[in-house]
């Protein structure tokens, strides 16, 4: 919603895991390790993570 970047489903999972589950506009990554002030890779590991415990959220 931010950028206009094309988004992969893991990137609206994880805006849904960091946000908010019911939103209907995304951030791509950038935006959201901006916003949250995390780093790329640690958004990467958070998906990771979430891939992980099972989370239908991410692919
Ligand atoms: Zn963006």
């Amino acid at each position: 919603m931010k950028c206009g970047a094309e988004l992969h489903p893991n990137e609206i999972g994880l805006h849904k895991k960091l946000v908010n589950r019911g939103s209907t506009e995304f951030m791509c990554m950038k935006c959201l390790s901006e916003f949250f002030k995390i780093s790329i890779p640690d958004c990467e590991k958070l998906i990771k993570n979430f891939k992980e415990d099972g989370c239908h959220l991410f692919i």
